[in-house]
């Protein structure tokens, strides 16, 4: 479409800036997609049915991609699950107040969400245990690692009086040796295992909630790591093959307006194999979208979540150089008993979802378990020899030598610079200075040519992105100001390339979204000031003014206050 044709836009933005270049410009939309960026030309683009937004000087971005963020898991947390976080309740008391007044769920349970041990103490199975005997109750810690119920819950599960914890979970016992209604990690399941499936008008009302808020925030795209079979035992078991289904009708309904890639979840934080991967892949859920119609554009399933070791905070990263108060290596949390074995496992299960046409997202946050996910990546590629843009996810401790393979190999990096920032010290307590200054290396990752992008992992991070951007400019932690010369420093345009044109390559979109350019889908995020170039910390005062998702005015400003408080 040359601008001599005529075409009179739909939408006009005027009086815009890009953070890259001095000057004013103005951006012409039309049936979804950005037809003309410029300066004066643009506005004989105006007709009489042409809506203009004057961006009053307001940075224009590309439509914000978060490349990990929880969609379900999130959207249940804000606003799905009973609220009994830190800003809801500040003692055991109030916790047990606020489940004894609220009433049950359609499904007969009481789900709350977000008690905070380091915020209420200790004392929670205490007080819960005997409460609300006429309801099962089941309530998740903020970090999901930690759930209490009610006895009548325990009931609900079959709990006995004293239960074996499984391999990597605890449960809370009283004196007398009973269960105490604390269940930890594996132990979990116990209970969510007895839980009714999240009702599906449930995830339908949160994750309308949670789009409007994420509008608000200028996201436009986002991959949703994990739903499926394995969503069970995560979050309440929020993040299942429903939740897929219920993404699906909100897309067929006309509903979804947030651009959503998916992972697959074949099994939990623990335990996959390859035997597991090969029956999902037999299902045939990878095709639940494109067999129901649904534009690739707006909803697609893109490939698998793999689970390749687990977190240094519970010492379940895999290290070549053993850390933590345990001095140990940690290890892959994949099906098998050896770290050969595990391996293996790994090489199968990620050529088994190369040969299916998907891409492979690998949780690896140690140094070795991203060693083991960059060979089994090149190992898959090379039967082939087709690139399948599989991602490194957190890869938090990578090498200069990973990194360069990732980049000779077209394989992703997706890091969390806001988990730095909130956890930043803990892993210097457990690693070491030394490990903890090659943390998330950014600056590396980017010189070595890797496609890195930064990403919220919401809900453990807020889905602010202005906080990651900022804490990857600043690498500053809750007790650290960042050092002015930490050499993995990025600048604030090449974190907003991580957060706009580097996740649309992961997405295999980069064709059509991350930039604002002619023919370009018109997913725009309107700032209401500059971008600060000089100056990080002044983004923390920008707001996000206007939002377009695919053409349409899906945020404006006076629109923060309403529909967005919890119900
Ligand atoms: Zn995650």
């Amino acid at each position: 479409m040359s601008l001599g044709e005529r075409k009179a836009a739909e939408l006009v933005i005027i009086n815009g800036t890009l953070p890259e270049t001095a000057g004013s410009v103005n951006v012409a939309v039309a049936g979804g997609a950005v037809l003309a960026v410029g300066g004066q030309d643009v506005l004989a683009l105006v007709g009489p049915g042409t809506r203009v937004i004057d961006a009053e000087g307001g940075a224009l971005l590309p439509g914000i991609n978060d490349a990990h963020l929880h969609f379900i898991a999130s959207a249940m947390t804000r606003f799905g699950y009973l609220d009994v976080g830190a800003s809801a309740a500040s003692s055991w008391q109030e916790v047990a107040g606020i489940l004894a007044a609220v009433a049950p769920g359609r499904d007969g349970w009481i789900r709350a969400h977000g008690w905070d041990e380091v915020v209420l103490g200790p004392g929670g199975a205490e007080v819960l245990l005997e409460l609300r005997p006429d309801t099962p109750v089941v309530v998740f810690d903020q970090t999901g690692h930690q759930l209490l119920a009610n006895r009548t819950a325990l009931e609900a599960a079959g709990i006995g009086r004293a239960p074996a914890a499984p391999a990597g979970g605890v449960i809370g016992r009283t004196a007398s040796g009973e269960p105490s209604g604390l269940f930890v990690d594996a132990a979990m399941e116990m209970i969510t295992a007895a839980l009714p499936p999240v009702p599906r008008e449930d995830l339908r009302s949160a994750a309308l909630k949670f789009q409007r808020l994420l509008h608000a925030q200028g996201i436009t795209s986002l991959t949703e790591p994990g739903l499926g079979p394995g969503g069970k035992s995560l979050l309440g078991g929020a993040c299942t093959t429903d939740a897929l289904e219920v993404l699906g009708a909100m897309a067929l309904d006309g509903d979804l307006t947030v651009r959503i890639n998916t992972l697959l979840l074949f099994a939990g934080t623990g335990g996959i194999s390859a035997d597991m991967v090969g029956n999902g892949l037999a299902s045939g859920l990878q095709h639940l979208y494109t067999q129901q119609g649904i534009d690739p554009r707006l909803l697609r399933i893109a490939g698998v979540k793999v689970f390749a070791d687990g977190t240094p905070r519970s010492g379940t990263a895999w290290m070549t150089e053993p850390y933590g108060e345990q001095c140990s290596h940690g290890s892959m949390v994949v099906a098998g008993s050896t770290d050969a074995g595990r391996t293996a496992e790994l090489n199968e299960i990620v050529r088994l979802v190369h040969a299916a046409g998907l891409q492979a997202g690998i949780h690896a946050t140690g140094d070795a378990a991203t060693e083991a996910a960059v060979d089994a990546i090149i190992a898959a590629q090379a039967t082939d020899g087709r690139r399948g843009r599989h991602y490194i996810i957190h890869g938090a401790f990578s090498s200069n030598d990973s990194l360069h393979r990732l980049a000779a190999h077209d394989v992703g990096y997706s890091t969390n610079p806001a988990i730095r920032a909130a956890a930043g010290d803990l892993i210097r307590r457990l690693l070491g200075p030394e490990r903890y200054d090659r943390h998330q290396p950014l600056n590396s990752a980017l010189k070595a040519g890797v496609k890195l992008n930064i990403a919220s992992d919401s809900p453990v991070t807020d889905t602010d992105w202005r906080r990651t951007v900022a804490a990857a400019v600043t690498r500053a932690t809750v007790h650290s100001p960042g050092r002015p010369d930490d050499p993995e420093r990025i600048t604030s345009l090449q974190a907003l390339q991580a957060m706009t044109s580097l996740p649309a390559w992961q997405d295999h979109a980069e064709a059509f979204k991350g930039q604002l350019a002619p023919g370009m889908a018109a997913d725009i995020c309107v700032l209401d000031g500059a971008w600060p170039a000089a100056d990080i910390d002044e983004l923390a005062e920008r707001q996000v003014a206007w939002t377009i998702a695919a053409g349409s005015v899906v945020h404006e400003p006076g629109w923060v206050s309403a529909g967005l408080d919890r119900t």
